[in-house]
């Protein structure tokens, strides 16, 4: 059964009525019993994120004014802030984010990942803005919108943008349309349905996924009558979900996965005497389980894993800390989707670091992290041994899951050790084959972006990152 998708909320130009976009309109929509609200994200000059609709405010463009002087039409009050929106909805209902211009796309992901919100697809009419999110966040649900031109979009813009979704205008939506969209086997959801006729053929025609609605209260009250029986409404989708975890860990299961990962960490070139570290989330939420100072990584037992708040403090565990716990501290502050961190001193990657050239796909650990080129963090090649500098590491890494520090180390993040440990050893080994094509005199040829992220999709498949980590624990544990 097709969703219904409350267009910019449940609201109405009634007095008394909730205004469009609007936690009020937002709240109603819930209330209705909607599967989904459609809302517009925007920026304000001083960078904060807002839910608005339109590009201007009195002849005004809405980007160029501070938050504080976009006011809602006829009203004293101002727009809502995404993130406030964001913790409104949570858990309640799922979200079609439609980002209107370039340029705050990087913080939109950063703002989802960073309040765990996880039931959304991501939709603009901008091929570029849909094209970066997926970089940006593979795992992310997308959606391109068109008023017109459906064949370029089937055959060009669809597949170079990556959308997952298409999102149609209705005049689209004709019987000659659908079946084009069917046949490409792209689910699509329709906008601005507000019509009977419309909404009943729509409805139950299977190749929408969703229409998007000003009047969803209408269009529930029809979905019951065309198709009542017609077994389970579709689900909205589930984005940037992390894997999950059917069991949770125990702590001691915990500390041993951390201090696998030391070791394996000792094993693939990440060895710099006692210096590194790894570390998991608490599942109780007391901080983080890292490897304790003055041991190498091969050393590592779950004995030397100790518990460290979120202050610092030492709360369980025997042996010393190590005194760069901000680094993990201030990613996983940050991060909801991060479960673990690594920090190490992996030779080949300090060397790129420090070379300033771009981490080029020359190969297939690579393409696990290109396009977009790594960052890096350069404000000091000291040690990360405050919270503000744990602060500073953690908006450098941004939504990504690795950071050269340059002239330091790396980090890289993961929703568990073996993600995260994984990722480590990857990135060492890219920078590696890049120094190797630099000895016979730089690279000729690396790999598009369109093909680097096709094969991170298959090289580097759930499927083959479980071999992999399976065969590294073999390799530290013979016989296991
Ligand atoms: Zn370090």
């Amino acid at each position: 059964m097709t969703l219904v998708i409350a267009h910019r909320g449940a609201w109405s130009r009634a007095r008394g009525s909730p205004a469009e976009n609007t936690l009020e309109a937002f709240e109603a929509a819930i209330e209705l019993g909607a599967d989904m609200i459609e809302l517009d994200v925007r920026r304000t000059r001083d960078g904060q994120l807002i839910v608005y609709h339109d590009a201007r405010v009195k002849a005004v463009p809405t980007s160029s004014l501070r938050y504080e002087a976009v006011r809602i039409k006829g009203t004293r009050s101002h727009p809502p802030l995404l993130a406030d929106v964001l913790a409104l909805v949570k858990d309640r209902i799922a979200l079609d984010l439609e980002v209107k211009e370039p340029g705050y796309v990087e913080e939109t992901v950063a703002l989802l990942r960073s309040s765990g919100f996880e039931r959304c697809v991501l939709t603009s009419f901008l091929d570029e803005v849909v094209r970066e999110a997926k970089m940006l966040a593979p795992e992310l649900r997308t959606g391109l919108l068109i008023a017109t031109g459906l064949r370029r979009a089937l055959t060009t813009r669809l597949p170079a943008s990556r959308a997952d979704y298409l999102g149609l205008h209705r005049r689209l939506a004709d019987a000659a349309g659908l079946d084009r969209v069917a046949d490409a086997g792209v689910p699509c959801l329709i906008w601005t349905v507000n019509g009977v006729r419309a909404m009943d053929r729509l409805i139950s025609h299977p190749a929408v996924e969703g229409v998007i609605t000003d009047r969803p209260a209408l269009a529930l009250e029809r979905r019951h009558r065309v198709a009542p029986r017609d077994g389970e409404v579709r689900t909205p989708p589930q984005s940037m979900a992390p894997r999950t975890q059917e069991v949770r860990m125990t702590e001691h299961e915990l500390r041993e996965q951390v201090a696998l990962g030391c070791r394996i960490l000792a094993t693939t070139g990440h060895d710099d005497f006692v210096w590194g570290h790894v570390s998991a989330r608490d599942p109780a939420g007391r901080g983080i389980w890292m490897k304790a100072s003055t041991f190498a990584f091969e050393e590592i037992t779950a004995e030397h894993v100790i518990l460290v708040g979120f202050d610092g403090e030492v709360l369980a565990g025997e042996h010393p800390r190590h005194v760069e716990w901000p680094i993990h501290t201030g990613v996983m502050s940050v991060r909801s989707d991060v479960g673990s961190v690594v920090h190490s001193h992996p030779p080949h990657s300090i060397a790129i670091g420090a070379s300033g050239q771009p981490l080029l796909p020359v190969s297939h650990a690579g393409t696990m992290f290109v396009p977009p080129d790594v960052p890096r963090f350069t404000k000091t090649a000291e040690l990360i041994v405050t919270p503000a500098l744990g602060t500073e590491v953690a908006s450098a890494l941004g939504p990504r899951h690795a950071l050269f520090l340059v002239n330091h180390g790396i980090v890289t993040a993961g929703s568990d050790v073996r993600d995260a440990v994984i990722r480590a050893v990857l990135l060492e080994k890219a920078a590696h084959q890049q120094l190797l094509v630099q000895g016979f005199g730089g690279a000729q040829r690396w790999s598009s972006d369109d093909e680097a992220l096709r094969k991170r999709a298959t090289v580097w498949s759930e499927r083959q990152l479980s071999a992999l980590w399976e065969y590294l624990v073999r390799r530290v544990e013979p016989g296991r």
